[in-house]
């Protein structure tokens, strides 16, 4: 087997490895600039712990403009980055990482449609949420997603 061969067959058992260790038990949150300003942040807590969630990393941090664009690259051609890169640095987040089984799927349910007006009731962002640009709440979107977003704000050692 040529060295080649020998990189390709590592390289499929490593991502194999990592598709099966990927934890389907893990999301990542921010209760966003509004949320914040508007002293929503208990609230929304104690939706998310009520709803099962434990809270494995939580921190009160700002995001500056180069880390919204990062965090939001996937939108970076869509007509509301700007104002959404605006929204979201221009205050103090909540950032973090929750735990239950089914964590990304049962979290989109728990915060409901982006724009809230479509959003259910009994939803975080149908209760907390003013319009579809200031959203109230993120929730990461597949498992692969909330494990990059929380190594994106938190070191290893503040996740527990
Ligand atoms: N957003 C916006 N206008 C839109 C769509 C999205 O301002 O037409 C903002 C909104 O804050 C949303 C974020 O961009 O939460 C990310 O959009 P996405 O489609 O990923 O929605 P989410 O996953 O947050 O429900
Ligand atoms: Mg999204």
């Amino acid at each position: 087997m040529g060295l080649h061969l020998i990189f390709v067959n590592l390289n499929t058992t490593f991502a194999a490895k990592l598709t099966s260790t990927m934890r389907t038990d893990r999301t990542f949150t921010m209760l966003k600039p509004d949320s914040v300003e508007k002293g929503y942040i208990g609230a929304i807590l104690e939706k998310i712990t009520g709803a099962g969630f434990k809270i494995v990393a939580m921190k009160l941090t700002q995001m500056t403009q180069s880390d919204a664009e990062t965090f939001y690259a996937v939108h970076n051609e869509r007509p509301f980055f700007g104002e959404l890169v605006e929204y979201m640095t221009r205050g103090p987040i909540v950032a973090a990482v929750l735990e239950k089984e089914n964590a990304v799927q049962d979290f989109r349910t728990l915060i409901g449609a982006t724009n809230p007006a479509d959003a259910a009731e009994g939803t975080i962002r149908k209760m907390y949420a003013a319009s579809m640009g200031e959203n109230a709440v993120h929730g990461s979107d597949s498992d692969e997603n909330a494990e990059i977003e929380s190594q994106f704000h938190f070191a290893g050692r503040e996740i527990f």
